[in-house]
């Protein structure tokens, strides 16, 4: 469980300040597919980036599973972020490896050393996300959807309880996104895996999200099931 509690993020410029997150609770229950919906600039990347810790907040508790972020040591919170995937609008991949290779990194970085271990995650997780006979491609030889769906292993490789996704579907057509979106609750119902998906879109959210949360300014205007 994810549990926000009266979270506030400023960010100070040069002459003035921006509340990117105003004073925002939320729970967000396991198993959940919850929706955070808002127009640009309200706040959401922010909030996902106060869930992994990349950015602290000034005020408030994030806590997942009961554990308090702010109480955890740099060595702790890089564990707890391996539990943590998270997926992009622009995929972030890299353009110099292959498919397998770019899900492998993944594996890599978190310390698996085992390559036979590795390499047979890999072959799990191309099939599940339906890439097989697709490893050797790159990344500029497949299309946006084919790009999400390595993301979305590459996320999955160090079997998170969260998966995070920031505006997942923008840079994609309805019947990509719909595809993707079907991964995703597969994922969900499968794996067991939490999913917070930001958007701007309310087709996203109606599609497959159970919660949804609006948010403007900065603050949760509204919050329920979908
Ligand atoms: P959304 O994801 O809903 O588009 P963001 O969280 O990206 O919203 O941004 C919320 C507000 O915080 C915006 O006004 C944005 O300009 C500002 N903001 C976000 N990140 C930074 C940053 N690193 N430095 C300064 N301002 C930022």
């Amino acid at each position: 469980m994810i549990e926000i509690k009266q979270v506030s993020k400023k960010y100070r410029l040069k002459d003035h300040e921006v509340v990117a997150v105003d004073d925002v609770s939320l729970k967000i229950n396991d198993g959940d597919i919850y929706g955070i919906i808002g127009y640009s600039g309200a706040g959401k990347s922010t909030l996902v980036r106060l869930i992994n810790q990349l950015e602290v907040q000034d005020k408030g508790k994030i806590f997942i599973d009961n554990q308090d972020l702010g109480s955890l040591s740099q060595s702790e919170l890089r564990k707890l972020r391996t539990k943590i995937g998270m997926i992009f609008q622009h995929f972030n991949l890299l353009w110099s490896r292959t498919v397998s290779q770019n899900i492998e990194l993944a594996l890599e970085i978190a310390g698996n050393k085992d390559k036979q271990l590795r390499h047979k995650k890999v072959q799990e997780l191309v099939k599940l996300v339906g890439l097989t006979g697709r490893e050797n491609a790159y990344p500029s030889e497949l299309s946006g959807g084919q790009k999400q769906r390595v993301a979305i292993a590459r996320a999955l490789a160090n079997d998170p309880k969260i998966l995070l996704c920031d505006e997942a579907t923008s840079a994609l057509d309805p019947q990509t996104t719909e595809a993707i979106l079907l991964l995703l609750k597969k994922i969900n119902c499968e794996l067991g895996i939490t999913i917070l998906l930001i958007t701007h879109e309310m087709n996203v959210i109606k599609k497959i999200c159970n919660k949804v949360a609006v948010m403007k300014s900065g603050k949760i205007i509204e919050k329920g099931d979908t």
